[in-house]
């Protein structure tokens, strides 16, 4: 904490590995001794950098860019960038220690990273977005490339920014490789990678559900966010029979009681990604919705809630009303988005909970399979990316029961994956000596 003042979400989530993995560290002399956890949690470089950039009025505007470089013994650096105000160096730090434990859950060669800028895009023209793009990877190119740093989308970078900085990245460093993912599938795209958070967070709670003799069908969800996550998290749990009735952003929720439809569902995305309207709009349009500007979604009645939009949405008091309506199963899209209360509520009523760096792991998964199809130039179908997402989860899901399962049969989700996913990349280190 000294060294890493005023980074509270770094903090929270180093703490929370720390804890699932202190028995592990302390029956190990090896892991003690060459400070694995320590080193962990110090990243191998990070880059911030000035982002100077043209509005639209001619005037000159600033942004600060970074690059969490956090941990490469497994594989290139790979993880997201984000755009949007809250963006420091605590919540990237954060962000990329929890990318390096689940990219190594994926069994995938990647190390973890993570990146941004706390640059709005929202109220900016697409000319905006663009020469900010650009001027962000005129700095960012000369640290990345496809076997040291791989980045990809996150909150506020979809496909038309991951566009633009491609087509920045490829002028400057006249080659067309793999650097980033989330690409269009017409220039070397996977199939299935802008459904693959949000359906892999579903294959994931499956698995928990099956756990319990349990599915999907028939179960109402709530679902925080309307981004990308939260999409096809919707889309993917109305497929396999359940009835989604939230769906929110930063300014509120909207609850419809008759479900989201996959037409809903369409409009959805319309307003979202073509004309980046609010979600409020919604229950403008579809009388069976009702809105509630400034709130969150968790005090709806609900069998299963997958909280999809940011870090820390779902507080002790939230936990405690999903708890007491019945919720039966938590699967987060997001990265932490529960507080360390409301994990506490969670397990303490020994619902199925599972952390983000497991449920949504079939985002970066499918960017790994990305980097696989650009190193050798070819496209597999959408039927085997989803295939090999599938398997995937269920590794990941079963890692989790094997580390995780406690000695009356609970399956503590945190502890799993934190240990599932430290083992991998401590042995690498332990392999590699002191770097
Ligand atoms: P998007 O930008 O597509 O959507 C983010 C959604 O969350 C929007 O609805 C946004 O509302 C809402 N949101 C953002 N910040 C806040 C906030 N401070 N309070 C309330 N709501 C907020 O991002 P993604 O769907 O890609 O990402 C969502 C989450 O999933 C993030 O935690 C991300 O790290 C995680 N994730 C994403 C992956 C991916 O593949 N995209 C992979 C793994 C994890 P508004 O429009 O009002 O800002």
């Amino acid at each position: 904490i000294a060294r890493n003042p005023g980074e509270p979400e770094f903090h929270q989530a180093v703490r929370e590995v720390a804890e699932s993995l202190a028995p592990h560290i302390v029956a190990s002399p090896i892991l003690q001794k060459m400070k694995v956890l320590e080193r962990i949690a110090e990243p191998e470089r990070v880059i911030i950098f000035r982002v100077p950039w043209l509005n639209d009025k001619g005037e000159i505007e600033i942004n600060r860019g970074y690059r969490i470089q956090m941990n490469s013994a497994i594989g290139p650096y790979k993880g997201g960038i984000r755009f949007h105000p809250s963006v420091n160096l605590s919540i990237l730090k954060f962000l990329a220690f929890e990318q390096t434990f689940k990219n190594s859950l994926t069994t995938l060669p990647m190390g973890g990273g993570k990146g941004g800028s706390d640059f709005n895009p929202k109220g900016k023209s697409d000319n905006e977005v663009m020469r900010f793009c650009q001027s962000f990877m005129t700095e960012l190119q000369r640290h990345i490339g496809q076997d040291t740093d791989v980045p990809a989308g996150d909150i506020g970078v979809g496909g038309r920014e991951i566009g633009f900085m491609f087509g920045q990245y490829k002028r400057l460093r006249d080659e067309f490789t793999g650097t980033l993912t989330g690409k269009g599938r017409d220039w070397g795209g996977s199939p299935l990678r802008p459904e693959a958070t949000g359906y892999g967070t579903c294959y994931f709670a499956q698995e928990m559900l099956a756990t319990r003799n349990d599915s999907f069908e028939g179960k109402t969800v709530c679902i925080s966010g309307s981004g990308n996550v939260a999409q096809y998290a919707c889309q993917k749990a109305t497929e396999l029979g359940a009835k989604v009735v939230t769906l929110s952003d930063s300014s509120g929720y909207i609850h419809d009681p008759e479900g989201i439809s996959p037409e809903k569902l369409e409009y959805v995305m319309e307003l979202k990604n073509i004309f980046r309207g609010r979600i409020k709009e919604y229950a403008e349009k579809y009388p069976s919705a009702t809105y509630y500007p400034g709130e969150r979604p968790w005090g709806v009645k609900c069998d299963i809630a997958m909280p999809c939009a940011t870090q820390n949405e779902l507080n002790g008091d939230e936990a405690q009303a999903l708890v007491d309506n019945g919720c039966i199963c938590v699967a987060e899209g997001a990265n932490m988005p529960s507080t360390p209360e409301a994990i506490r509520i969670f397990q303490q009523h020994k619902l199925l909970y599972a952390p983000g760096k497991a449920a949504n792991a079939g985002g970066v998964a499918t960017s790994g399979l990305e980097m696989t199809q650009n190193s050798i130039r070819l496209t597999w179908s959408p039927e085997e990316v989803d295939a090999k997402l599938k398997s995937i989860m269920q590794n990941i899901h079963s890692v989790c029961v094997h580390y995780g399962t406690q000695p009356d049969g609970y399956i503590n989700y945190v502890v799993g994956a934190n240990i599932g996913g430290f083992m991998k990349v401590a042995n690498a280190m332990l392999a590699q000596g002191c770097v």
